[in-house]
């Protein structure tokens, strides 16, 4: 991981240290435009097709129905079921209380404004599993949406070796009550759940996670069709805030951790402290070489980096620059500095709280904004899943009392419809 020193970085510095996942040659876009174009024009052929270049697989069937889910998911363990079982219901527990009916208000006497929720009717959940199969996005995504009553799930994965999906995903498939899932990945999963084809729905939102051809997918569709998108949650990323409080060893941990989600993914520490930093770097050394996928974290920690910096405030507002997906504050002081984070996907408070129990069974969502969109967005939630619509109710008192408002600032804009649709009630 390359050091540097935040007292000697210049703003042009940070700029380009907290950039990421750039494509300045487009070369992403191409390949994306060119999958996306293809899908729309040929459907269900195309993503046969994708399946053998990119998966490696022939399938001769798009889709797993309920039964052929039940067959796969009778290979989990009851260790294996039961930590499921546990994740869902802490998920379930923390999503279910966003569902909120919001108070009516009198605006004035007689004039009654609120809001009310509604189900998205149809959503599309992707579930990448491309270098890793995520049964826990499954669940980050299925159980909001279920919570929400969203109508019709759309479910993609791209196919494993086997030209199935794999235990973990079936079982959680079972778990949400989703009786079908399409064996589609990456850029040709988005086109097909945002144009629709033969066999798949299109649908109105897509959710979900994956690498920078899903990514820039679901940007590219949100312009070009009616479709919506959760938010850009591309290559996931952390940053360690660490003082003389924090422990070496969680810190190359949480760092690893991340670092073995892809070559794509980043682990940022930011510490008060260069004696620590070194220790957790040393540490890493001991950890790293024991993992299975070592390879693919040693590749991730070469675009890492760690920052020294002379205060925590300084490390909060080179955190907040760079809007971390995943934030872990490894400091006793957390308390005193939460106040101060502006951005960031998720936050993890104190030593013994690793990005690990977010990502699987606390309770929060895993499928956060990356690559700094979390200066604008936020993660997923129940929230995502449904419509606030607006109602207002006048009655007889109340359009003589906002009347004449709405006639004279109609007269302002100059739209005389505007100001009779009023005056011809009030009278
Ligand atoms: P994926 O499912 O996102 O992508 C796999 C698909 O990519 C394949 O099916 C294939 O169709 C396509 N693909 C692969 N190589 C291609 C190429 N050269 N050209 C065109 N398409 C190609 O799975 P993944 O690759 O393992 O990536 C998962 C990503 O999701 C990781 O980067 C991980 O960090 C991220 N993630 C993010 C969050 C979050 O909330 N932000 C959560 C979980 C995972």
């Amino acid at each position: 991981m390359k050091r540097f020193k935040y007292s000697e970085l210049t703003a042009s510095d940070i700029n380009k240290l907290v950039q990421r996942n750039v494509d300045p040659a487009n070369e992403i876009r191409t390949v994306v435009e060119e999958v996306i174009a293809n899908v729309q024009q040929h459907g269900d052929s195309a993503l046969i097709d994708y399946a053998h270049k990119f998966d490696k697989v022939e399938l001769n069937k798009l889709y797993l129905n309920k039964a052929e889910l039940e067959e796969l998911a009778t290979a989990i363990t009851a260790e294996q079921k039961t930590a499921l079982e546990t994740a869902y219901n802490n998920i379930y527990k923390f999503h279910e209380t966003q569902l909120k009916t919001e108070d009516k208000v009198e605006t004035m006497p007689g004039v009654t404004c609120w809001r009310e929720l509604r189900p998205i009717e149809k959503v599309g959940l992707y579930i990448p599993g491309g270098s890793a199969v995520l049964p826990s996005t499954f669940l980050m995504l299925g159980i909001p949406a279920r919570i929400a009553g969203c109508h019709e799930i759309v479910v993609c994965s791209p196919p494993q070796k086997s030209g199935k999906v794999n235990a973990f995903i079936a079982y959680v498939a079972l778990q949400l009550g989703i009786d079908k899932i399409y064996l589609a990945g990456g850029a040709q999963a988005i086109a097909a759940m945002a144009y629709g084809t033969e066999s798949i729905t299109k649908v109105d939102k897509i959710f979900g996670p994956g690498n920078q051809f899903v990514t820039k997918a679901k940007t590219i569709i949100q312009s070009t069709t009616t479709t919506a998108i959760d938010m850009p949650a591309g290559p996931s990323e952390v940053l360690v805030l660490a003082d003389d409080t924090a422990i070496p060893a969680y810190i190359a941990a949480d760092l690893l951790a991340q670092a073995e989600h892809g070559i794509d993914s980043q682990s940022v520490l930011v510490c008060t402290s260069a004696a620590i930093a070194e220790a957790a770097l040393a540490e890493i050394e001991k950890q790293l070489p024991v993992l299975p996928r070592a390879e693919i974290a040693k590749l991730a920690l070469d675009n890492s980096y760690i920052v020294i910096t002379s205060s925590l405030a300084e490390a909060m507002d080179f955190s907040n620059q760079y809007a971390p997906e995943h934030l872990i504050l490894a400091t006793h002081s957390w308390e005193q500095i939460t106040g101060s984070i502006i951005n960031a996907g998720s936050v993890f408070l104190g030593n013994l709280t690793p990005e690990s129990a977010g990502d699987y069974a606390s309770g929060t969502n895993h499928t956060l904004p990356t690559s700094s969109y979390a200066r604008a967005y936020s993660g997923v939630s129940v929230d995502s899943f449904v419509k606030k619509i607006t109602f207002q109710h006048i009655t007889r008192e109340g359009i003589q009392n906002i009347g004449h408002t709405v006639e004279v600032l109609a007269e302002m804009e100059g739209l005389h419809a505007h100001r009779n649709a009023v005056s011809i009630r009030k009278s």
